[in-house]
């Protein structure tokens, strides 16, 4: 079995309480890695080594050249996409496919930010002031830490890390307990492009024993989170403490809203993606549909019908569509949330069951399943499950949609289906979310905003303007002949 050591300074060491836990398999139920179990002192180890990095060598590359290195990291993960992939596919059980897609297109996050940064600019400030001179730096905060969930380790890391690095910060990274291997082997990548040392760092293990004291150091500046809104909360907390900059991308519930108007080929198609993409267990997932109500017997019968073709199985399988749920904990919770659905009167419409056999490895596989005559005062419709569980609501009209849609706590991500121009343009504005997507479902790209309102999260990743999300401006005066009188009369 492969074991991991932690990575600081670009060199390779043991985690100080030499303790490792065992990476699973989700498919065959197998451990495969292990993963070094740090603590507080590798906190400090990591935060210190980035913290250096940041007032040493770091500080001395110029914006083109750190704008070059981002290039080079971009194409060496090209070039390593399918082992890249097949590690994160092995630890998250996403389709191998679909992981080597997501990675080849991260390294598109590289050459954007890459590109990026030699051409953040200050500004010249036309102030109120005679005879003084203002201008606005905008600087790097310093060690910035990215924390991640399980569900899409390297891409949630290059979302934060590509922004950060243009700015010039420097990173240390925590991915989450389940998925920790593909991090060690992109810092692989990091030393070969030619970061210097302590610019990006690896620390592993549990949020209590090193998730915790990373956001507590003292020297980390910002925090970058994307996971579940309960540790999301907790880490806010603990981050007001020292009064921390931090982002949040959390989780979500969103409505994909399908008109009567819509083009219903094309909406079947988005509402199925919606949800059962990487087997439910993406933060976007279109988990509550509402259907107008004059198709929604049609809609809902199309959806089981075609629902219950989808190909289940190894994701190693190119001919597979769905696979394995990804943590233990995880398959249960969704267990519970179909037993809660049939307890609150919904109908369970297409699969429901836990798939056995030699073909479903250890067993960690659940039917996409869809719920009818679904209410939003449910829990089914108002928690977020993050698997592939879909509920069905119904509504009458636009007014009725825009209540039913906006009536929860989150707002991550919406969808709209319809042919009416009025109504998309209503729509986009009137729901609460931080992406609305029309006629089509999952869009995304390193060029545009991505982020949730309300309790799906705090800031933006992505586009032009995440980059001083990671920045300061700095406000400097100059006198050019402005004279300081004394405050006291007698001097
Ligand atoms: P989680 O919140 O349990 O864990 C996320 C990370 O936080 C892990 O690395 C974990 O070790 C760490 N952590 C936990 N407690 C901590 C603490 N007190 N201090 C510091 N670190 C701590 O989430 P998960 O179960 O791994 O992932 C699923 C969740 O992630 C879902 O709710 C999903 O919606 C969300 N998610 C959101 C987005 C988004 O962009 N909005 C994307 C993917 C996933």
């Amino acid at each position: 079995m492969k074991r991991y050591q932690l990575f600081i300074n670009n060199e390779w060491v043991d985690p100080q309480s030499k303790a490792w836990f065992e990476s699973l398999d989700p498919f065959s139920g197998e451990a495969w890695a292990e993963i070094p179990r740090a603590e507080a002192a590798d906190a400090d180890r990591a935060v210190m080594a980035a913290a250096n990095a940041f007032e040493g060598p770091w500080s001395r590359i110029s914006p083109s050249e750190r704008g070059m290195l981002l290039h080079k990291l971009g194409t060496l993960i090209e070039r390593d996409a399918e082992s890249l992939a097949a590690i994160e596919s092995r630890d998250n059980g996403k389709l191998t496919r679909d992981v080597l897609g997501q990675i080849k297109y991260m390294a598109k996050y590289y050459y954007y930010f890459g590109g990026l940064a030699d051409k953040i600019q200050g500004a010249v400030v036309p102030i109120d002031k005679p005879k003084v001179y203002n201008f606005i730096r905008y600087e790097p905060m310093g060690v910035v830490l990215s924390i991640t969930p399980w569900n899409s380790s390297l891409p949630l890391t290059t979302w934060k890390m590509a922004p950060a690095l243009c700015a010039g910060n420097t990173i240390v990274c925590k991915p989450s307990e389940y998925t920790s291997a593909s991090l060690f082997e992109l810092a692989k990548l990091f030393v070969e492009a030619g970061f210097p040392p302590g610019v990006f760092n690896v620390v592993t293990g549990f949020g209590d024993e090193i998730g915790d004291p990373l956001v507590r150091h003292p020297s980390v500046q910002r925090i970058a989170f994307t996971g579940g809104d309960e540790a999301g909360r907790r880490i806010y907390a603990a981050a007001a403490q020292s009064l921390k900059r931090v982002s949040l991308e959390l989780g979500g519930k969103s409505p994909n809203i399908v008109f009567d108007d819509a083009d219903l080929d094309q909406a079947v198609n988005g509402v199925i993606a919606g949800i059962f993409s990487a087997t439910g267990q993406t933060c976007v997932a279109g988990s509550r549909v509402l259907l107008q109500e004059s198709i929604h017997d049609a809609f809902v019968q199309r959806l089981a019908q075609i629902t219950k073709t989808a190909k289940i199985g190894n994701p190693a399988d190119p001919a597979n569509e769905i696979g394995p749920i990804t943590t233990k904990p995880q398959f249960d919770k969704i267990r519970d949330y179909i037993a809660i659905a049939k307890k609150e009167g919904a109908r369970c419409v297409a699969g429901g069951r836990v798939l056995t056999g030699p073909e479903f490895g250890a067993g960690q596989f659940i039917e996409p399943t869809i719920f009818v005559d679904v209410t939003n005062d449910m829990r089914i419709a108002q928690e977020e499950v993050f698997g592939p569980v879909l509920s069905v609501l119904k509504f009458k009209d636009e007014e009725d949609a825009i209540r039913i849609g906006n009536d929860i706590k989150f707002g991550l991500a919406a969808g709209v289906w319809t042919t009416s121009l009025h109504r998309a343009m209503l729509m986009s504005e009137r729901l609460k979310a931080g992406t609305v997507w029309i006629n089509n479902y999952r869009s995304s790209s390193y060029a545009t905003p991505f982020g949730g309102v309300k309790q799906s999260g705090i800031g933006r990743e992505g586009g032009i303007e995440s980059v001083k999300e990671f920045m300061e401006a700095k406000s400097v005066w100059i006198s050019t002949d402005l004279k300081m009188p004394s405050l006291f009369a007698g001097k």
